[in-house]
């Protein structure tokens, strides 16, 4: 199984091109959509969970067109949105309860069973009894993997799903989404690289609605290798290390901050048409976060 998109574009009635002919194969197991807020990540994760449409282009899974066999893909489907909207004062139980109904399972007993095997799969059967409305975020975004798991999907749609988690509760929703099993397409979009870094096997890294990379993480990495220089240097430099040299990221440590920069010339030894580096720069072993920020940026700079 894998699902195939296919030049998909979307522009809003305001003007923003939210999707911009956005091509990606992706197969079985865990895929991370990689963007900075406004990127066009929950408008490509709603228009492949059928609640919205393209202007055009397409998007297969195997055989089914997901943009015009909607009913047929949401018996597949399970989605957590980013927003999951209000939730009334009624217990888990009864929630995913109502939910199972809706995806069409009307037998008490089955109905009953799954409720139980959902609730403790994401570790909540616990606290079954209590209203989803006093869950803390972390519980709320299980339960909200519970309701997407009902019906075995065989697409699996989370928008943003650890945003807004304290460390230890994405911890656990690790743990949770990681189990979810390699028979299935689970899409993750997320504005956090720690996310794709310990979940995907494969990525895409999305800005102002166009894929600018699409791969896996560990080669997106390999290819940044000795090409990212760092330094610590005093807060008051920073602006004209700014100006000087590719600076993809700067953050404090220990109250200063450790800038990454960008080059492919080695410090003291400057090649034509690149920054040198100059002297205090060693060279960094490349993670995620630089292949992000490098290949944003260097994106901003053609658009520029
Ligand atoms: P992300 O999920 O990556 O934050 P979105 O898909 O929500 O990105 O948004 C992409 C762009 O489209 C943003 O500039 C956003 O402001 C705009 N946008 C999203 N939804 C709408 C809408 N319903 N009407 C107009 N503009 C929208």
């Amino acid at each position: 199984m894998q699902l195939i998109i296919q030049h998909l574009s979307k522009t809003y009635p305001n003007g923003v091109k939210a999707l911009d002919d956005v091509s990606l194969t992706i197969p079985m197991g865990m895929y991370g959509l990689l963007g900075q807020n406004g990127a066009g990540k929950s408008t490509l994760m709603r228009t492949l969970a059928t609640l919205q449409d393209a202007d055009r282009g397409t998007a297969m899974l195997d055989d089914l067109d997901i943009l015009n066999q909607k009913e047929a893909v949401r018996r597949v489907l399970g989605y957590l949105p980013q927003e999951f909207g209000v939730y009334p004062k009624v217990s888990a139980t009864d929630l995913l309860d109502h939910f199972i109904v809706l995806k069409g399972i009307t037998n008490g007993r089955e109905r009953k069973e799954l409720v139980e095997a959902l609730l403790q799969r994401v570790n909540l059967y616990e606290h079954r009894k209590k209203a989803v409305s006093s869950y803390s975020g972390g519980m709320k975004q299980r339960f909200g993997i519970a309701q997407a798991l009902i019906g075995n999907p065989k697409l699996i749609i989370v928008d943003e799903p650890t945003a807004g988690l304290d460390p230890g509760e994405r911890n656990r929703f690790y743990n949770l989404l990681s189990e979810i099993g390699e028979n299935v397409i689970v899409i993750l979009s997320t504005h956090i690289v720690q996310d794709v870094m310990e979940l995907c096997n494969n990525m895409a890294i999305i800005h102002q609605g166009r894929v600018l990379y699409s791969g896996s993480p560990m080669a997106s990495v390999v290819e940044l290798k000795g090409k990212i220089w760092e330094k610590s240097i005093a807060k008051s430099d920073l602006p004209t290390y700014q100006q000087q040299y590719n600076v993809i990221s700067s953050k404090l440590v220990a109250g200063k901050p450790l800038v990454h920069i960008y080059s492919e010339s080695t410090p003291g030894e400057s090649t034509p048409g690149d920054l040198d580096p100059g002297e205090g720069f060693v060279s960094a072993q490349p993670d995620l976060e630089d292949v992000f920020f490098s290949t944003i940026q260097a994106d901003t700079l053609v658009t520029r």
